[in-house]
């Protein structure tokens, strides 16, 4: 390999290509892939025809808002209808190499197949994200994410085909973690972001001062949306003495498909691998970039399955000015998912407003649980938030304050705010914290 280590990018060429350019190579690889996908995915020509579109009409990107949408329902419904790979998927079995599946926290776990050329080009996605944040041959890195089955484990490889020296952590246990953190005096670490507060804490309690005794200079959160939220980052960021970059993925896609550059306004998406819309979450009508709706991506390369025009369930608005970093490729803003979504008085709440509200006032611990609810055939909130030790104000003033924190920064008042002791919740929970208990009953359809 000959990159030169002082460039800031993987693949300057690419990450710098102006944005005509950028979108010519997009709307040459989309009509191929939606002719493929037509020609050899049964969903897709049933569907096509059905909406009475052929991959011929794709003359410019615009062309794709004429073709119909698909969703995780899409991917459940068909997964296994006529082969095992399912009739979203556009390749024979012997060409599929690797299989990750979703959770399955919304239902069915989907499975998402990739090609030797589709795990490839992911790997080299990884790549340049951790090149971007700034990871180097001599960077020792740790991938503390679950290995069994999801996306985000094969990540490493992203990593070791950088050069740097690759530990794979997964999900252990977090003594364990810290040993090795101790040990090996790693410099790069990928966790959730609640993990990696937790993580940070746990060492403290244990005499170990992550700025002091660890080596970590940064840290890649991904799964939650903290490391978008400006308090949360740098909470974690003073716990560590380190950087904290947030990473987006889909098990759908990639374990990242989008990352943070040095600037941390917004997340820069592969654009070479996906075509980003942004969607009225009613109405389905595609909104100008800047507008905040639904993200749909058609991935442009992945052949084992390709997704032309997913719906991903995450709202989020996209960005395609220039950003200070040179990157031409654009940036997204994730807001929440859908399915986390409330709405009290007409407003839309996303639990992360909420985060960062109670990760900005001083005097608590910054742990928080919304419960979602019903009262007088409306849609409440409370919030339950935990006061520190050392706080001299009584629960009655820490919960008012919050209450008018929320309100100036949501725009709707909680119903209640209850203010436990330090440790009263119990939401810290290793590597992904339960946050939001949904407690209604009726359907909402939003
Ligand atoms: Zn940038």
């Amino acid at each position: 390999m000959t990159r030169d280590v002082n460039s800031k990018y993987w693949d300057e060429e690419l990450e710098t290509l102006p944005r005509e350019e950028l979108e010519k190579r997009q709307l040459t690889d989309l009509k191929e892939i939606v002719k493929f996908a037509y020609d050899n995915a049964p969903y897709y020509k049933r569907s096509f025809d059905a909406a009475g579109v052929k991959p011929e009409d794709i003359k410019t990107l615009k062309d794709i808002q004429k073709f119909p949408f698909i969703d995780k329902k899409t991917q459940c419904d068909t997964q296994g209808v006529g082969s095992f790979l399912g009739e979203l998927c556009a390749v024979p079995e012997e060409d599929v190499i690797f299989i990750s599946t979703s959770s399955g926290s919304t239902g069915v776990p989907t499975m998402s197949p990739f090609t030797k050329q589709d795990f490839d080009e992911f790997q080299d996605t990884e790549s340049r994200w951790f090149w971007q944040v700034g990871m180097r041959q001599n960077d020792r890195y740790v991938h503390a994410l679950n290995f069994s089955l999801y996306v985000g484990g094969p990540d490493v490889i992203g990593a070791q085909n950088l050069g740097a020296l690759c530990i794979w952590g997964g999900t252990l246990p977090s003594e364990r973690l810290l040993f090795v953190l101790k040990t090996y005096q790693p410099t790069v670490i990928w966790t959730s972001p609640s993990y990696a507060w937790q993580l940070g804490e746990k060492a403290l309690k244990s005499g170990i001062d992550p700025k002091k005794d660890l080596n970590i200079k940064k840290i890649i959160v991904a799964g939650e949306l903290g490391g978008s939220i400006e308090a949360t980052r740098k909470a974690i960021e003073d716990l560590w003495g380190a950087e904290v970059y947030d990473f987006y993925g889909l098990s759908d896609i990639f374990g990242a498909c989008a990352a943070m550059c040095e600037a941390k306004d917004g997340l820069h998406i592969a654009e070479n691998h996906i075509l980003v819309e942004t969607v009225d979450i009613h109405t389905g009508e595609v909104l100008e970039p800047g507008q905040v709706g639904e993200l749909v991506f058609t991935t442009l390369r992945k052949h084992a399955r390709p997704l032309i025009r997913f719906r991903t369930g995450d709202i989020g608005w996209i960005d395609n000015t220039p950003c200070s970093c040179g990157r031409t490729h654009g940036r997204i803003h994730i807001n929440g998912r859908k399915d986390d979504m409330f709405i009290v008085s007409a407003v839309n709440v996303f639990p992360s407003d909420i985060e960062a509200v109670i990760r900005e006032l001083s005097g608590i611990t910054g742990e928080y649980l919304i419960r979602v609810f019903e009262k007088d055939f409306t849609c409440k909130y409370s919030v339950e938030i935990e006061k520190n030790t050392d706080n001299p104000a009584s629960d009655e003033e820490v919960a008012k304050i919050a209450s008018d924190a929320l309100k100036a920064r949501i725009g709707v008042k909680p119903y209640q705010v209850v203010v436990h002791p330090d440790g009263g919740l119990n939401t810290r929970s290793e590597h992904k914290s339960k946050r939001i208990i949904d407690e209604r009953k009726l359907e909402y359809n939003i």
